[in-house]
């Protein structure tokens, strides 16, 4: 599943999941951010995609960009080019801070794993006796130092994220994650569906302003759970990539490349983003 051949477009990077192009005209400020079907985990893309994922997740990040008051890299009007219209985003090329800023308002994932260790996530101290998928007595801020192409990203104490970006950008990034994250998670909650955790990533534009980037509030980039089940005692049943995870972790020891997905564990993770989308934008 290679980059998409555009008219007019050059193709300059592929991360796991989009493809990155710039005009050829030469406007060095516009980025054309395609989201693919591919699907990662663990760090690795799988075979094969799930069909229609480029345009659920990018729905859903237009979504949330429209129901959230702080600056963002979308370029008004969104003049898309016809052959990606619907998984494609025309941004601002900005100069990205190079840390995930994750906000947990639940222990999962990583997080339950460094706890377990530590009782702490990154730096962070938190009460004994929590146990995966409890709810966190305050949101937390954990940054990540986002890895070069190919390398894990790496969960930083606060103190390490003032030695990677500064003082004064490292205290905006964490007071924009948590707002942004409570102001979701509000929301999340009136459409009967929590927000476990998130990601955002930052960048700045040439007049200095912090805007909010990349993908925003999807499955990729967040751990969504049915609320009424979180409620009655299941844990770890949520609407994003954890069907694939789980099913991988089952079928696979890690070394070499990851087998295909079956057609099964294909088609129920497509259903379950599309009934998240569903319960977002009732569409
Ligand atoms: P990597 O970034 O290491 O390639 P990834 O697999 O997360 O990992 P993708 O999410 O597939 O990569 O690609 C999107 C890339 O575009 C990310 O590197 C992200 O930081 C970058 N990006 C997102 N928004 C902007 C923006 N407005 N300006 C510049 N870069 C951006
Ligand atoms: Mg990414």
């Amino acid at each position: 599943m290679s980059a998409a051949e555009i008219p007019g477009w050059a193709h300059t990077y592929s991360g796991k999941v989009r493809d990155l192009y710039r005009p050829e005209d030469g406007d060095t400020g516009v980025l054309l951010v395609v989201a693919s079907d591919r699907v990662s985990a663990f760090d690795h893309v799988l075979e094969p995609g799930i069909p229609g994922k480029g345009e659920l997740l990018t729905s859903l990040s237009r979504w949330w960009f429209d129901h959230l008051p702080v600056p963002n890299h979308l370029i008004e009007p969104q003049r898309l080019p016809v052959e990606v219209e619907r998984r494609a985003m025309l941004v601002r090329s900005l100069d990205m801070f190079p840390i995930e800023c994750v906000v947990r308002g639940y222990l999962s994932g990583s997080g339950w794993a460094e706890y377990q260790q530590s009782q702490s996530v990154c730096g962070i101290g938190l009460p004994a006796g929590l146990t995966s998928g409890d709810r966190l007595p305050v949101p937390i801020f954990t940054p990540a130092f986002k890895a070069p192409m190919g390398e894990h990203d790496e969960n930083i104490t606060f103190a390490r994220m003032i030695e990677i970006v500064g003082a004064d950008a490292a205290s905006e990034l964490r007071t924009l994650s948590l707002d942004i994250f409570q102001r979701a998670s509000t929301i999340a909650e009136s459409k009967g569906v929590i927000l476990a955790d998130t990601k955002f990533e930052f960048g700045r534009d040439t007049d200095g302003v912090i805007r909010l980037a990349d993908e925003v509030l999807t499955s990729d980039s967040s751990r969504y759970w049915d609320q009424e089940a979180w409620v009655a005692g299941v844990r770890g049943q949520s609407f994003d990539k954890q069907i694939v995870r789980d099913w991988l972790s089952a079928h696979w020891d890690g070394t070499g490349t990851p087998p295909p997905l079956p057609d099964e564990i294909v088609e129920r993770t497509s259903a379950r983003y599309a009934e998240l989308l569903d319960r977002f934008t009732g569409a």
